[in-house]
């Protein structure tokens, strides 16, 4: 079977030495010296400041959200259901606003028309999906003329830069998930990456009971803490991180070449890197989908309908703008196998298996 995915195996040899480490610390969790190290690889790795890690991708969009204050979004339909989901749990009122066609981001016109058509949302929650950039200039110009604020779910987008810059530095706050799935990984874990120290400071006592280091309990707050043992694997990932990038976007490429003329991808940022994170293809219809997919499978394939359904259908009760792109293409979309492990002949047979099928 030629897997949709394979979470990155950490190297043992090099794990065991920090749980010898851990060990002799005495010291488990509670920001801890393992967990310092990491934070700060991972800062100077992905070339952002006021990072802060957290138990998980879903826990990183609360806790941006509690610490911005959000009281109502408005966000993408066209996402993992987390995006939505983590901030209807903690009670925060919802709107969808249509993709654009062509990059399946949250579309910066649809946005416009939603504020102009009565939309009342303090904060903007845009996914960079697939990895791809979200139109974070028009956002941003968004966000400055109506006075909202931003957070990017950047859960797919662990070391993209525009222009050499990475995509955390933009909006308020970007979050990462580091579960075993995602590209880099911590088997479970995540982390927040804020625009301003003070929010970081803030979100640091919120993921601690609300307590602050020598002042006790300030506020209302949860634990959302990575450990050392997540830490660990977090460090052993990351020496290793510039090959699977490399090796993982060179897979990409080969498909983009094999599926020219063949089947429409997501029009990526033209100033952007790619990470190779999935590999998404768009097909005529619902038909044909389910058509290839079970195609796909004949021939020891394994594919994956991400992301479907639309998001306004799951939560048919929020506010909704139009969605009418989302509907669409979250019906149309199939993911083909792309992980650190896949060699150039699965893909080639995979883009044979598709070509015979179309
Ligand atoms: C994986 C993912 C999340 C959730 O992250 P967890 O670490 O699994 O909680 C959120 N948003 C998107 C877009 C994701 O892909």
């Amino acid at each position: 079977m030629i897997a949709l995915n394979s979470p990155v195996q950490p190297d043992l040899k090099k794990l065991l030495p920090y749980l010898e480490q851990i060990n002799k610390n005495g010291w488990y969790t509670n920001f801890g010296p393992i967990h310092e190290e990491f934070r700060d690889k991972l800062e100077a790795y992905l070339g952002v400041q006021n990072l802060l890690l957290v138990n998980n991708g879903t826990s990183a969009l609360q806790v941006a959200g509690k610490t911005l204050n959000t009281q109502s979004i408005i966000t993408t339909p066209f996402s993992f259901v987390a995006t939505s989901s983590a901030f209807l749990w903690q009670g925060n009122n919802l709107a969808f606003a249509d993709i654009d066609r062509d990059s399946y981001n949250l579309s910066p016109e649809a946005l416009s028309a939603a504020f102009d058509n009565g939309c009342t949302a303090d904060t903007i929650v845009a996914t960079h999906v697939y990895g791809n950039p979200c139109d974070v200039v028009s956002f941003e110009n968004i966000a400055k003329t109506k006075n909202k604020k931003v957070i990017y779910d950047a859960a797919h987008a662990f070391g993209i830069k525009i222009k050499n810059n990475s995509v955390l530095n933009y909006g308020d706050a970007s979050i990462l998930s580091f579960h075993a799935t995602k590209v880099f990984h911590t088997v479970e874990g995540g982390a927040i990456v804020f625009k301003q120290a003070e929010d970081y400071e803030k979100a640091k006592e919120l993921i601690n009971f609300g307590i602050k280091a020598g002042k006790g309990i300030q506020s209302i707050g949860t634990n959302a803490k990575l450990n050392e043992y997540q830490a660990a694997v977090g460090l052993v990932n990351l020496e290793n991180i510039d090959n699977i990038l490399e090796h993982r976007a060179q897979l990409f490429d080969e498909y983009c070449k094999g599926l020219k003329g063949l089947v429409e991808i997501p029009l990526w940022h033209p100033e952007a890197n790619m990470n190779g994170a999935y590999m998404p293809i768009l097909l005529k219809d619902a038909t044909e989908r389910e058509y290839i997919s079970q195609k796909l499978l004949e021939n020891k394939i394994q594919s994956r309908h991400y992301f479907s359904p639309s998001l306004d259908s799951v939560f048919s009760a929020q506010d909704n703008f139009g969605t009418s792109n989302s509907q669409h293409i979250s019906k149309r979309v199939l993911c083909l196998p792309l992980h650190n492990k896949l060699s150039l002949i699965d893909i080639q047979k995979t883009i044979t298996t598709l070509n015979k099928a179309i």
